[in-house]
């Protein structure tokens, strides 16, 4: 179809995924995002395709994405671009949940206000819309200021929407519910790798195979909007993106977006081509999946994911106690199959990690945290996402409180399952907060952490690490959810939610020199913690083994008949083997009588270290400013930690990356 010719010199379409509001009223951005948005790449995929195929003749389209998770939106530049003569603009504010509405609304306003068509699409607008007869106030809001909605998907209809908006006459409601689009030979999502440098690893890509689930939780939000019956991309599709994100850009791990992979009808085919293309075409394509908990009992599911390259799975456990399950009417989850689950992926090498929600109108403080301790202890999966729930628009749960008066917290922005959002009928007074941050403290203890990595198989070793660094990070450093988080967040003094102050200069450095240093101080203790954690469960080489071993059975002979200056020479051939050994030096061989578990030591723990620092600090606290005086000691353990710690973040950046094979 064609559209007639215009003196537009350029159609600008700025395709925007929203972030949410701090506590303080500020953009939650990061330095470095960690999870990129696929309803971008898939949109950026649509767009490209209608500009490809000309769908809308001759215009010039020039295509703008930004995620406000790790960059600042340009909104003054949009404002202005759209002022000018001959251009236009339209700005597409993508994948809005809930949580995100308050701020996607506030930038959907601010265009409004400077005459920028908009539209805003995403879950909150097609789960309202989806449950309820009319719209609700916010949604209306929106509407009466010239916004323009759009529930459902829009593969099929993209070039239809921006026709409308490139002739100016958009409309106020777009409803593609009842309509689901067929995914068979919808255009797939892009890679657009400048967005992915803005992320810890840049190799990784997302693509949706399929959407839809056949189950029906009564929390969740994907039946009513996506449906029960699985839509799906061909597996042709879904092989020759795998491939070309990595012969073009390098991206070998993906994010199988699915909420239920194991659930579309096509898994196997999927399974097979790739399966094909890395063992007969040598491309080493990666990827995670979510399943539910009765996937591994499909017959060659989880024997093929392992060899069609799955490296760990997302499970949707949400409790371990029946009767929660129940009530949620998540009938299909049987918590006495969980260890069998678990160990079923386990044995093919894939690496676990739970969902798991807290504030079942059952749960109290001591079942939740008795839950927890079983679910290590028991059922042991590697790792373990907690979220507070929520009454989620577009699911049966929010309908249902809606309609029997609840008291919901209206602020939309704590929608986002690590705040409130609504009166818990046994946990009252902040018990709920406290027990959800207590079951973060009590999994990613330190102890639990070292019981995974010590039985972990080395190929998913790193991946674990890694991912305890960024959970620990998120959930207990930041105080936010791993699942939104990423490294070092930012704040933008100007940019704030209306109802907060904008504060000076001043003011507001005054605010975040004690965040930095407060959030550096954290981030250091956790390296700390991780360094500890490397030592305590890192795999020695052979080598390294062989020579550790040789020391040991050195230890008799040594107190027996060694000199020192032989066994000096021992050590001396050991570290040509261990860079990074230490030699004690004659002196303190004698002054420590040294054995060998000293000698080792500084290999598996970094306790001696702390003891010295707590000792240094403890002298300095009690202005015993000798301490300051024992220059060869201080600068001797700053070496120490210094080696240490380029030992460890070498070890953690060389380490294979999401997924890839070794230890
Ligand atoms: S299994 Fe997951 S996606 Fe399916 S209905 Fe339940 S919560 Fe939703």
């Amino acid at each position: 179809m064609s559209v007639q010719k215009s003196s537009a010199s350029a159609f600008h379409v700025f395709l925007i995924k929203p972030s949410k509001y701090d506590d303080e009223g500020y953009v939650m951005r990061h330095w470095r995002g960690v999870l990129p948005s696929n309803t971008l790449a898939c949109l950026l995929g649509l767009t490209e395709d209608v500009r490809r195929r000309g769908l809308l003749g001759a215009v010039d389209f020039r295509v703008h994405t930004f995620d406000e998770a790790v960059e600042k939106l340009p909104l003054g530049r949009i404002a202005k671009l759209n002022r000018r003569k001959g251009e236009r603009v339209v700005v597409c504010l993508v994948g809005v949940q809930s949580n995100q509405f308050c701020r996607a609304s506030d930038i959907a306003l601010e265009l409004r206000r400077e005459g920028v068509p908009v539209l805003i699409g995403g879950f909150h607008v097609s789960g309202v819309l989806a449950m309820f007869p009319g719209v609700s106030p916010e949604i209306q809001e929106l509407l009466d200021a010239g916004v323009s909605v759009v529930a459902g998907e829009v593969e099929h209809r993209w070039a239809g929407l921006l026709r409308d908006a490139y002739e100016g006459k958009l409309k106020p409601i777009y409803t593609f519910l009842n309509d689901l689009p067929d995914l068979s030979d919808a255009p797939r999502p892009l890679i657009n790798r400048s967005y992915l440098r803005k992320f810890v690893a840049s190799n990784f890509g997302t693509i949706d195979c399929s959407r839809g689930c056949p189950f029906n939780c009564s929390f969740c939000t994907i039946i009513n909007v996506q449906g029960r019956k699985a839509r799906y991309r061909s597996p042709e599709c879904i092989v020759q993106t795998l491939r070309q994100n990595y012969l073009e850009h390098g991206v070998h791990f993906h994010f199988f977006t699915d909420d239920d992979f194991a659930r579309n009808p096509t898994w196997e085919a999927v399974f097979d081509r790739l399966i094909k293309l890395r063992e007969e075409e040598g491309v080493p394509v990666k990827f995670m999946i979510q399943v539910d908990t009765l996937s591994y009992k499909i017959p060659r599911f989880v024997e093929k994911a392992t060899r069609a390259g799955c490296s760990n799975v997302f499970i949707g456990m949400e409790s371990i106690n029946p009767r929660n399950l129940k009530d949620a009417g998540k009938t299909q989850n049987h918590t006495k199959e969980y260890r069998d689950l678990i160990e079923a992926w386990h044995a093919v090498k894939v690496s676990t990690h739970v969902g798991y929600i807290i504030g079942f109108p059952q749960d109290t403080e001591e079942s939740v945290q008795e839950d927890v301790v079983e679910l290590m202890s028991e059922v042991r999966p590697q790792r373990a996402s907690f979220f507070m729930m929520a009454p989620l628009p577009g699911s049966k749960d929010h309908k249902a409180m809606v309609e029997a008066g609840t008291k919901l917290d209206p602020d939309l922005n704590t929608y986002d399952s690590f705040h409130e959002s609504l009166p818990h009928p046994l946990m009252k007074n902040g018990a709920w907060t406290r027990t959800y941050k207590k079951a973060w403290r009590t999994f990613y203890s330190f102890d639990n952490m070292k019981e995974i990595l010590s039985k972990a198989d080395p190929k998913n070793y790193w991946d674990i690490l890694r991912n305890f660094y960024w959970y620990k990070n998120s959930a207990l450093n930041e105080g936010t959810h791993p699942m939104i988080a990423g490294f070092f967040p930012l704040k933008d003094r100007t940019t704030r939610r209306p109802g907060f102050t904008r504060e000076g200069r001043l003011a507001h450095a005054g605010r975040r020199i004690p965040e930095i240093y407060r959030y550096c101080r954290d981030a250091i203790r956790l390296t700390l913690e991780m360094e500890e954690l490397w030592l305590q469960t890192r795999r020695r080489s052979e080598t390294e083994r062989r020579v550790v071993e040789e020391l040991a059975r050195m230890r008799t002979e040594l107190h027996r008949n060694l000199r020192m200056s032989e066994l000096q020479t021992a050590f001396a051939r050991a570290r040509a083997r261990i860079p990074s050994l230490e030699v004690p030096s004659r002196l303190s061989l004698a002054r420590e009588k040294f054995s060998v578990r000293e000698v080792s030591r500084l290999r598996e723990t970094r306790r001696d270290l702390e003891t010295y620092w707590n000792g240094f600090y403890g002298r300095l606290r009690q202005g015993r400013l000798w301490a300051l005086l024992r220059v060869d000691r201080i600068s001797l353990n700053v070496l120490r930690e210094i080696r240490l710690a380029i030992g460890f973040f070498i070890a953690l950046s060389a380490g294979p990356r999401y997924g890839t094979q070794g230890s």
